[in-house]
């Protein structure tokens, strides 16, 4: 048995005690066509860890694309960036503020790096990474190259990107670009910015920072990987007859005529903020938040995420699905096949 040696505990923010057996820590993409993939056996790309939660030692390679840059391209009617992947996410969102390019502020004070934003179309407040993302520069491990893939063959969707689906485990992106057009159009669909009358770029962000600072635990003091849960979209049918039930379900139709239920809300309503069990709990304030509250265990969370999943379940009939990357011993597992 290779004894597992590199720590992961600092490199997640749900800050599980796990270890890798090995560590890659890369500065240049150039470094990647280096690598014998065929040789390498399982390996896990990581940014900032604020998405991926080790729930045991990690058999395989942990590899840390941490690629530095912003390159910004002025044209008449836009703004282009190319954005090194091992960028964070939030100082870019800032950076573009400071430079009077707007468009980001709503997706202020997501954790994580640029290069993990397109795996999951990281959204907030009405705004995806969709809306400016114009291509994913992408390093194919088959063929050792790096490939410029349009916005247009990502596959994004609610959380969902081709990158989960036929692309995993294929390749690893270097860098992103993005498009701000200079005509800004606030996007202020979401309660607590609907309040907003004509607000500067600044003002949406202060204010979407603050909602987020007043809502969820800062992953520094109480260790946590955001939402748990993804919102679970229903058709017609299903939203019909539980509005019947529940008249003050939150509920937000769907351009293909589905419809988006509030996770958080079904948790709360099954009276499940503050649930404990051993080191892992829901959180007190924002129901979708499972967090490390004493020392958790990866079994402590895995029995707390299934718990909460049967509650919502038998109260609502409806499924909910993890967001968040769970890896196991061997590579990347799901909720039904723990526990
Ligand atoms: C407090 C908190 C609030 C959050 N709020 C939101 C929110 O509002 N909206 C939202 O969408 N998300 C939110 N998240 C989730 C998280 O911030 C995002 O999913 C973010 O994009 C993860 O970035 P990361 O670098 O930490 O990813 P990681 O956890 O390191 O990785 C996430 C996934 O991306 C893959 N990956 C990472 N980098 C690369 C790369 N270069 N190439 C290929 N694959 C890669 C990993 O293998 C993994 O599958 C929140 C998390 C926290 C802790």
């Amino acid at each position: 048995m290779v004894p597992h040696k590199f720590s992961l505990q600092s490199l997640s923010t749900f800050a599980l005690p796990a270890f890798a057996k090995n560590l890659l820590h890369l500065r240049q993409p150039e470094q990647l066509s280096e690598i014998d993939f065929d040789r390498l056996g399982a390996f896990y790309i990581l940014g900032g860890g604020s998405n991926s939660i080790f729930l045991e030692d990690y058999v395989g390679t942990v590899i840390q694309p941490d690629f530095k840059g912003i390159e910004i391209n002025e044209r008449a009617e836009s703004w282009q960036l190319h954005v090194a992947a091992g960028e964070n996410w939030h100082q870019l969102v800032c950076f573009c503020l400071e430079k009077n390019m707007p468009g980001l502020e709503n997706l202020a004070l997501i954790p994580g790096n640029c290069g993990a934003a397109p795996i999951q179309n990281i959204g907030a407040y009405g705004v995806e990474l969709a809306d400016f993302c114009h291509y994913v520069d992408w390093f194919d491990i088959e063929s050792a190259q790096i490939k410029r893939l349009q916005s247009s063959d990502c596959g994004f969707g609610y959380r969902d990107s081709n990158f989960k689906r036929m692309l995993k485990g294929k390749g690893i992106i270097v860098a992103i670009g993005l498009t701000l057009p200079k005509q800004w159009q606030p996007q202020l669909s979401y309660p607590g910015l609907r309040e907003l009358e004509q607000p500067t770029p600044k003002q949406v962000f202060d204010t979407v920072v603050a909602i987020r600072q007043s809502k969820l635990p800062d992953p520094d003091d109480i260790p946590n990987v955001g939402s748990f849960f993804k919102n679970p979209v229903v058709d017609q049918q299903c939203f019909l007859a539980l509005k019947a039930d529940y008249q003050s379900m939150p509920a937000f139709q769907q351009a293909d005529g589905t419809v988006k239920l509030a996770a958080g809300w079904l948790i709360d309503q099954c009276g499940l903020k503050g649930t404990q069990i051993g080191g892992a709990a829901v959180h007190h304030r924002q129901a979708l938040v499972l967090t490390n509250i004493e020392q958790s265990s990866g079994d402590d969370l895995i029995t707390l995420a299934k718990h909460v999943q049967t509650r919502v379940k038998e109260k609502f009939a409806v499924e909910l699905t993890p967001e968040v990357r769970l890896i196991g011993a061997d590579g990347e597992t799901s909720l039904d096949k723990l526990g």
